[in-house]
């Protein structure tokens, strides 16, 4: 079960890991893209970091509301107006709930991922952040349909995301800055995708520990 407070706790964490991974996330971008996915996704989630107390006092549809329209408004790129759109479609399935057990927390996941796929005209094996996170929703629900225990569900989902980040690095790119390499990026691992990795393991981890 997590609530509003486990929601605050876990993008805390998320800021953190991403602040601490600026030379790879920025020389990763700078192959593939113009190099500021770590400049954007550390504006937006440090802005979630100094919005700490007012976002623990909310409920959990409009924390995650506010978390999408904040990283909306400060990310910028591509990727602002993504985990925009992802966030406040969970807000949306999220109304009126005071806790998100583990069912729910698939939905939010599936619906998060959907939300990026029609936002970013984009799917699985694209080679961007979608691929971390499809591999993690698909492992997320066959973990839940076999009764596994919340150990169980995390390590499978965490090792999804991962597998899903690290297939990238082979991926032709179809959308994004990546296809206008001419070797559409093959043989680089996408810096959208790591960061959408790092993001579902801390998730995983969560899960776990709850
Ligand atoms: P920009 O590409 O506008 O500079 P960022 O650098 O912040 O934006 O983000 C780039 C990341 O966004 C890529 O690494 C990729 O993972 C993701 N991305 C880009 N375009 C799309 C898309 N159409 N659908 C899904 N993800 C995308
Ligand atoms: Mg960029």
């Amino acid at each position: 079960m997590m609530n509003t407070k486990d929601i605050v706790d876990i993008m805390l964490e998320i800021a953190q890991k991403i602040q601490s991974e600026k030379d790879y996330i920025t020389e990763l971008d700078s192959i593939l893209g113009d190099g500021d996915h770590w400049a954007n996704m550390n504006k937006g989630f440090q802005k979630i970091v100094s919005m700490e107390e007012k976002l623990r006092g909310l409920d959990i549809s409009n924390c995650f509301k506010t978390i999408g329209m904040t990283l909306m408004s400060t990310i910028g790129g591509s990727s602002g107006v993504l985990y925009g759109d992802a966030f406040i479609t969970i807000s949306k399935n999220t109304m009126g709930l005071e806790q998100i057990d583990l069912a729910k927390g698939y939905e939010i996941l599936k619906v998060a991922l959907e939300a990026i796929m029609e936002r970013g005209n984009a799917k699985p094996g694209d080679k961007t952040m979608i691929d971390p996170l499809a591999e993690a929703v698909l492992a997320f629900e066959k973990s839940l349909t076999q009764g596994d225990d919340k150990q169980t569900l995390s390590r499978t989902m965490s090792e999804a995301a991962k597998r899903g980040m690290e297939l990238t690095k082979d991926m032709v790119a179809q959308k994004g800055r990546a296809t206008y390499r001419q070797d559409k990026g093959v043989g680089y691992t996408d810096a959208g995708a790591v960061t959408m990795y790092y993001q579902l393991e801390i998730l995983a981890r969560h899960i776990a520990d709850r």
